[in-house]
């Protein structure tokens, strides 16, 4: 249930469902997803769902993980990269896999110390945690990053991040309308943001503070 032939298989559902990009399928593959989610719900973990990681929160399905990983890779492979919202830290090994400086903001802190310890049992050197509010970006520093993830969704993109995004560097994370939620790709051009709204998509809210 949670062998190499099943992360093969899941690989192959990838590519139906539209994932090319080989740097991406290659770390879905490699990557153990089941070691990310609860022992009782390891048998589960290669399956094409969302599932839960306590404290209210999901981990991504397999599908939008990759999605949104090749989404940041359409234009090259950055240097940096900040994520918004660790959680279990799947999606984090997943980029640390492929981006060589990667920092990722976690609120929760009891999510934050369970995914820093299964980082470094995983040897994910180059990766950066912290536990603080993702609408304040990674503290103290301003524009820095090549691309910047976020897995809650927001109403509003936090001005700080925009702060820190590189001119030429893309964001990408679920924009909540009131109605429904739309994967964004941003882009920060010369002259301001470029959103490019991509498919709809189910996930927790961003949220203000810590716990
Ligand atoms: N990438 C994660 C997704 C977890 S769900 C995974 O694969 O497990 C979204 C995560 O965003 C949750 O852990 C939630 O606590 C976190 N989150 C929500 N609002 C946040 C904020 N303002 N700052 C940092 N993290 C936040």
């Amino acid at each position: 249930m949670t062998s190499q032939r099943t992360r093969d298989r899941m690989v192959t559902r990838l590519q139906r469902q539209g994932i090319d990009k080989e740097g991406v399928l290659d770390v879905m593959r490699q990557v153990p997803r089941h070691i990310f989610v609860d022992e009782a719900l390891a048998h589960r973990a290669y399956e094409d769902t969302a599932l839960p990681i306590g404290y209210g929160q999901t981990i991504s399905q397999p599908y939008i993980v990759a999605q949104m990983t090749q989404l940041l890779l359409e234009d090259g492979i950055p240097s940096s990269v900040l994520e918004i919202g660790t959680g279990c830290g799947y999606q984090t090994a997943i980029l640390a896999s492929i981006f060589p400086q990667v920092y990722s903001v976690e609120r929760i802190e009891a999510l934050y110390l369970q995914a820093r310890q299964r980082l470094a049992e995983l040897d994910f050197y180059n990766v950066q945690l912290r536990h603080t509010d993702g609408n304040a970006g990674w503290p103290n520093l301003s524009y820095y990053f090549d691309r910047i993830i976020m897995t809650a969704a927001c109403t509003e993109v936090p001005r700080a991040l925009v702060a820190q995004l590189k001119e030429g560097g893309v964001m990408v994370l679920p924009f909540d309308s009131g109605r429904d939620q739309t994967m964004t790709k941003i882009t920060r051009g010369k002259d301001g943001l470029v959103f490019e709204p991509l498919e709809k998509v189910a996930f927790v809210p961003l949220l203000p503070g810590l716990e």
